[in-house]
């Protein structure tokens, strides 16, 4: 039996050798993935924050919903943002997503690896909140 949660978190403590915060920016770019920002996303989808696009790998953040988060998030105490840049903790959600097929792990169901991927992401920056808790942090 699979634990999504238990896979997202070996998969960052690979990539944290010294137990030190990594820079993501730069992770993603070692892994080959190019990391771009748009102001808006596409009007299909509103709300999404990023994306992860496999070919040729790319990571898109837009930046209207996830400075809006940010706002919403420094509004509630539980969410100390001060310590969090919200854009390298969706950079980090983003590369799970390409660390799961570039590196075959799984199959994993979507929800599963929605699950592995924010165990990633609050493994790899190090979060004392889990990224799961920010969904319910917007409108
Ligand atoms: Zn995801």
């Amino acid at each position: 039996m699979r634990d999504p949660e238990v896979l997202g978190l070996r998969a960052a403590r690979r990539l944290r050798p010294t137990g030190e915060r990594p820079d993501v920016r730069a992770l993603a770019a070692q892994a080959g993935v190019e990391v771009v920002e748009r102001q808006v996303p596409p009007p299909a989808q509103p709300r999404l924050r990023s994306q992860y696009q496999p070919d040729p790998p790319r990571i898109i953040l837009y930046r209207n919903p996830i400075d809006e988060l940010a706002e919403a998030a420094s509004a509630r105490e539980r969410l100390s943002t001060a310590e969090c840049d919200l854009y390298e903790v969706h950079i980090a959600h983003e590369l799970f997503h390409h660390l799961e097929r570039a590196e075959r792990l799984g199959p994993l169901a979507a929800a599963e690896a929605e699950e592995a991927a924010h165990a990633f992401a609050r493994g790899l920056l190090g979060l004392d909140f889990d990224p799961r808790e920010l969904s319910g942090a917007g409108r």
